[in-house]
């Protein structure tokens, strides 16, 4: 397919819900490794909201499912990573026409845009140790498979956050509780890396059917 529909949309992000709220204990125990351990339960609040707030809403266009699910998590999730990942979903919208259906070249603006809003806000880049080590790579996949059927770009897209979130495991951490652990982090890959991937692969998965 070349492009998606509002309420496929939805549906999709109903199953990234689940995926989200299933993978508590495997997010808990990487947060534990290098971080305070609250990362699976912090996402597991937010999507748990998320999910129910979707399976009941009806949407005429895509911007309002990620405005729902941005608004949703920042509202529910608290600290820092529910304006992290609130960001994530709502500040590629700034600016953009309301649409019915999004092709790769819609998801490839949104994420682009909101990749830049969250490196202005929270400063880290490629290398911190971050989700942006996931997230920007990723939404780059997405630029490069404009011509690209959804099912094939995404699966582009799911390759390019998985290597993101594998690179960071060689990184030190430079944001967050991380930070504090300085070397001994080495070899331990990045929550919020692995979250952004999660959501990204679920995407894929969905896509593809
Ligand atoms: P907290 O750090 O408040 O305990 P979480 O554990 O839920 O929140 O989220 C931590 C994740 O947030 C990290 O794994 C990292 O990916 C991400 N993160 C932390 N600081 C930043 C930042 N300045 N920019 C981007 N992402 C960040
Ligand atoms: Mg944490
Ligand atoms: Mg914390």
């Amino acid at each position: 397919m070349t492009a998606i529909d509002s309420n496929e949309v939805r549906q999709m992000f109903c199953a990234v819900s689940r995926r989200m709220i299933d993978m508590e204990p495997y997010l808990t125990e990487i947060d534990n490794r290098v971080g305070d351990g609250d990362h699976g339960i912090g996402m597991k609040i937010g999507f748990l909201q998320v999910e129910k707030v979707l399976s009941a809403g009806r949407y005429d266009t895509v911007n309002q499912v990620f405005r729902e699910i941005g608004y949703t998590l920042l509202k529910v999730m608290g600290g820092a990573s529910g304006v992290l990942f609130g960001t994530m979903f709502v500040s590629g919208l700034v600016g953009m026409e309301e649409k019915k259906q999004f092709t790769m070249e819609d998801f490839a603006c949104l994420f682009q845009k909101s990749a830049e809003a969250l490196t202005r806000r929270g400063k880290a880049g490629i290398g911190d140790k971050t989700m942006m080590d996931a997230l920007i790579p990723a939404a780059g996949a997405m630029k490069e498979a404009l011509d690209l059927p959804l099912e094939e770009g995404f699966q582009k897209v799911a390759k390019a956050a998985e290597a993101g979130m594998e690179y960071t495991k060689e990184c030190v951490a430079a944001f967050g509780r991380a930070r504090y652990y300085k070397d001994k982090a080495k070899g331990f890959q990045d929550a919020g890396a692995t979250s952004v991937y999660l959501i990204f692969q679920t995407m894929a998965d969905w896509i593809v059917g």
